[in-house]
């Protein structure tokens, strides 16, 4: 629900139907278009939308509610069941959320989700760390940030070099790695050829539009 997915979202889906949110972590990238989604489930001309949960780290409620600049109280939450991450991991729908702590310099957390045996791991926002590794290990799709690259003097626990995405996926022995959150000022052949250099198994640029099964 970062800034520009709600509007990509309503190309593939019904955005009315949707019954839960998980959030990686509240930077402004990652959360702010719920903003926009807390507007299209109120005020929608058949009477406000039932109230759905939002998985997310404990702050997500106020932070919410500043973004959106509402009272705390009650901020989004005729709109949202906020619900912090826990130690125990998610049962919503057919899927399974299992999250893990990510270094980054706010909270943040990687999510692994899994439905009928296959896993999807999502990076959110994060250095190399264990805990993205642990999130990484034996996915069949391993949805990896890559905004760094070598050579430069990157600051330490924020993101991740292509190298670095590729070698979390070696080491997590992830079955296939897409690479995602690269910057404008990068050239993404420049990513994507860092991290083959590090993994041998299938791996690409995640593309918008495109369709990648799990
Ligand atoms: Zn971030
Ligand atoms: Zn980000």
């Amino acid at each position: 629900m970062g800034n520009g997915a709600l509007g990509a979202l309503q190309r593939y889906a019904d955005a009315t139907a949707i019954d839960g949110v998980f959030i990686s972590h509240l930077h402004a990238d990652h959360c702010l278009d719920l903003c926009g989604y807390y507007v299209m489930r109120k005020y929608h001309p058949d009477g406000p939308l039932p109230r759905i949960p939002v998985f997310g780290p404990k702050d997500t409620a106020r932070r919410m509610a500043k973004a959106y600049d509402l009272d705390e109280d009650p901020g989004m939450n005729e709109e949202f069941d906020f619900i912090p991450y826990g130690p125990d991991a998610v049962h919503h729908g057919p899927f399974t959320v299992a999250v893990r702590n990510v270094v980054h310099p706010v909270t943040a957390y990687a999510l692994r989700i899994e439905a009928n045996g296959r896993v999807l791991a999502y990076s959110g926002d994060s250095g190399a760390c264990h805990g993205l590794e642990e999130t990484a290990r034996d996915a069949d799709l391993f949805l990896c940030e890559a905004s760094f690259l070598e050579g430069a003097t990157n600051p330490t626990d924020l993101h991740l070099t292509g190298a670095e995405a590729g070698r979390t996926a070696t080491v997590a022995g992830s079955r296939r790695l897409l690479l995602t959150h690269i910057p404008p000022w990068h050239d993404p052949q420049k990513v994507l050829a860092e991290a083959m250099g590090e993994y041998d198994g299938p791996l690409d640029l995640a593309t918008p539009g495109k369709t990648y099964d799990v």
